[in-house]
């Protein structure tokens, strides 16, 4: 959906409660109290009142806009910008784009958001081939006072990411300078240390146990034998990883050239939300219109609220 379709589906804030509740609707509503599943709209509230005990059940109860008071609009057009500009966007910049006075509550609904594309990643498994490699993501910490970093206090870290990267080997000849396997998907998940249980634990909570691991086979990956059927480990100079785990290490590059550009700074607990954007961008890469619509029906859910893992407040 590129922007004028977008904007003439939903000029005001009447088509996206309109749009949220159809959405809602299809998933069907139940309520809380007695398990009916009839409701009437009520349009005083936007909610759903239960046709048989009068339980309100209000259009951002239970989801991800819960307790939120910023309007549906800002929801829907912060998803469509989120999901639709290739590179991301920062929260300076939807803030600008929304005409919104106060920076904080942008910033905390777009973590929202980016915590509901990491469930979203987090809901399917890799299989077959994996390149795993870990990278270390620049980051900023809280300063003793705990101000924000983005004022330049607080002192800098490297925050250590491991990389999954599914990839399918590609048929035919092998390419001059071509990489031999195509990419897939791509999962990346801030550990707090580089133990081999931390190793294990990531991976196999990632992928099926019966795929095959790539990695450079530093000390770092040794027991990945025990989780993994199969791993294939090739011992080589830092400088020569590319060659051997070639799209784990394009998509280390890529995430880092975005958040760059796009985010500047990124504060170390922050981390993973960008990296879950980042990956849920990548791996739907060919949805078209659904790579708007999937978070925005994953945003009504009812279900996602309590797993959620968002760090934002
Ligand atoms: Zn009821």
């Amino acid at each position: 959906m590129n922007f004028i379709d977008f904007v003439k589906k939903y000029p005001d804030e009447a088509s996206c409660i309109r749009h949220f509740r159809a959405v809602k609707e299809r998933k069907g509503v139940v309520c809380k109290k007695c398990g009916n599943t009839h409701h009437y709209w009520n349009k005083t509230y936007n909610s759903h009142d239960c046709s048989k005990c009068g339980y309100r059940t209000t259009l951002r109860s239970g989801t991800v806009m819960e307790s939120s008071k910023l309007p549906f609009q800002y929801w829907l057009y912060a998803i469509y910008l989120m999901t639709m500009t290739k590179k991301g966007i920062s929260e300076a910049e939807v803030q600008r784009q929304l005409g919104r006075k106060h920076y904080e509550p942008i910033w905390a609904m777009m973590h929202k958001i980016r915590s509901v594309m990491g469930l979203r990643v987090d809901h399917y498994e890799l299989e077959g081939v994996v390149e795993l490699d870990d990278a270390f993501f620049k980051t900023h910490t809280d300063d003793e006072k705990g101000e924000l970093t983005q004022r330049g206090r607080g002192s800098q870290r490297q925050s250590k990411v491991l990389v999954m990267a599914k990839v399918d080997p590609k048929r035919g000849r092998p390419r001059k300078n071509k990489k031999t396997s195509a990419f897939r998907y791509v999962k990346m998940v801030v550990i707090p240390d580089s133990s081999a249980k931390t190793m294990n634990k990531t991976v196999s909570a990632r992928t099926s146990s019966s795929s095959v691991i790539k990695s450079d086979g530093w000390h770092d990956f040794n027991k990945i034998k025990e989780i993994s059927s199969k791993h294939i480990k090739k011992i080589v100079p830092p400088k020569e990883a590319s060659k051997v785990l070639p799209w784990v290490h394009t998509m280390i590059s890529n995430a880092k050239r975005n958040f760059l550009g796009v985010n500047h700074k990124i504060k170390d607990v922050y981390l993973q939300n960008y990296l879950d954007e980042f990956c849920y961008k990548t791996n739907r890469r060919y949805f078209g219109k659904d790579l708007f619509e999937r978070p925005m029906i994953a945003a009504v859910e009812d279900t996602w609220y309590g797993k959620a893992r968002y760090n934002c407040g």
